[in-house]
């Protein structure tokens, strides 16, 4: 997953050129649409060149040469002698590489004269599309309930003329039949737009397919996610646990543009991270308590996770669950895909981003009680009036309702302030291992 996310933009252009597939630029995960119609969503960051460590390479031929199996055997055996830590290595390197890159892309976009108090992840994907955007056929966007993100939007009119928007029916609108209609009409004008991009049709098969292929990596993410992120033995150390989360908020954007492989992949993570566990190959984590960290989909300090482990503690990365993301979409003979997926958005638009302050708050209250976590840390993203304004009602109401401990730190840029992190974490992270 790793290596085809690095890899993108060789994937990408053999696509575009030699296949001449179209490609639509997507963010927050919603590819659905574009692979429906048989184009190809990237989430921008993707077109860029990255550093790709050369174990991370030999992993990557290794795999397509003997297979998952054998490759775990050797890694296995690798780790048994501690010759290096592999894994441990290469997600870290792929991490930074990461984040070194959405720091240049949120510097570029910061350069092009966006309005200051816009929030980093606005910022960075203003500068991906100024970097790359010229490669896109077009822009598919949801044009979700915040303001700061429909800014951005209108932006990005100039950098991609291709401007596909998907409107949310707005949250004044009281009456529910009449929001699903207009959203039915939505996704059907989207649908049109994309039928004339690309030359192909979109038939209800089509998007089944799909959402039947999406249904099935939401369920393997929930089982990161609930069943095997709660096990109190981890199948790596916590904080490269915490790294393969931070990947799959990343990637599940638009499934490394490729969905029946991202579906193997994750299909083989969970695998691969049971058959550690029942080996008893890992860590004991018992110890050492599980704190959510959210949102980081606009950007987080990656550190973060790091110092957690330092400080004894686990984290964990949920911002697709909190946002109602990985609610599946029903597949059924006689169930009408386009009014499912209707439903499905105007569920997540409902209790996720820019919808009001108490559906969020009871989002993060949801998913802090189903996932069992043992406190909250809530990433404050400077130039967010939307999820940000929610912490105090958020602190409140986790402490009264389900008696968790919660802190708040603030982020601006990757790298600003983490020794200030560290600090503020501390006492935090102590209090809760007495
Ligand atoms: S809700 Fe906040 S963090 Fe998300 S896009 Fe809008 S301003 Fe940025």
């Amino acid at each position: 997953m790793a290596f085809n996310f690095l890899s993108g933009r060789d994937y990408l252009r053999r696509k575009k050129l030699r296949e001449r597939k179209k490609l639509v630029s997507v963010a927050l995960g919603f590819p659905d649409l574009v692979f429906a119609v048989g184009a190809i969503p990237v989430f921008p960051i993707r077109m860029e060149s990255f550093k790709i460590n050369t174990y991370l390479t030999a992993l990557n031929s290794a795999t397509s040469v003997l297979g998952w199996g054998l490759t775990s055997k050797v890694l296995d055996f690798a780790r048994q002698f501690d010759v290096f830590k592999l894994v441990d290595k290469i997600l870290e390197d792929v991490v930074s590489s990461i984040n070194e890159k959405y720091n240049e892309l949120y510097d570029l976009g910061v350069q092009e004269d966006l309005a200051e108090e816009l929030c980093y992840g606005v910022k960075a994907l203003y500068g991906m599309h100024k970097s790359k955007g010229k490669n896109v056929d077009a822009n598919l966007n949801f044009a979700m309930r915040c303001g700061e993100w429909n800014k951005l939007s209108e932006s990005l009119k100039l950098l991609v003329p291709n401007q596909i928007w998907v409107d949310i029916p707005s949250k004044e609108l009281n009456n529910e039949d009449l929001a699903l209609e207009q959203m039915v009409n939505n996704i059907k004008n989207a649908i049109e737009k994309l039928e004339a991009l690309t030359g192909n049709f979109i038939s209800d098969n089509s998007l089944q397919k799909q959402f039947r292929i999406g249904n099935q990596v939401k369920r393997f993410y929930k089982t990161i996610l609930y069943e095997i992120s709660a096990s109190d033995f981890y199948p790596c150390n916590p904080a490269t646990f915490a790294e393969i989360l931070a990947l799959l908020t990343i990637t599940f954007q638009d499934y490394n543009s490729n969905p029946q492989r991202y579906l193997e992949n994750i299909s083989q993570i969970v695998k691969e991270m049971r058959k550690r566990i029942n080996k008893k190959v890992g860590m004991d984590t018992s110890n050492m308590p599980r704190l959510l960290f959210s949102p980081i989909y606009a950007g987080y300090e990656p550190e973060i996770h790091e110092i957690i482990y330092e400080l004894g503690g686990r984290t964990i990365y949920a911002d697709w669950d909190i946002l109602g993301l990985l609610e599946e979409i029903p597949v059924s003979q006689n169930s009408d895909p386009i009014e499912e997926y209707a439903k499905f958005l105007l569920n997540a638009s409902k209790k996720g981003i820019g919808c009001d302050d108490q559906n969020m708050t009871d989002s993060y209250l949801t998913s802090a009680k189903n996932l069992e976590i043992d406190g909250l840390i809530f990433n404050q993203v400077f130039g967010c009036p939307s999820i940000s304004s929610i912490y105090n009602n958020l602190m409140l109401k986790i402490k009264r309702e389900l008696d968790l401990p919660a802190t708040v730190i603030t982020f601006k840029k990757i790298g600003e302030n983490v020794d200030e992190v560290k600090s503020n974490l501390r006492p935090f992270i102590e209090k809760l291992r007495i």
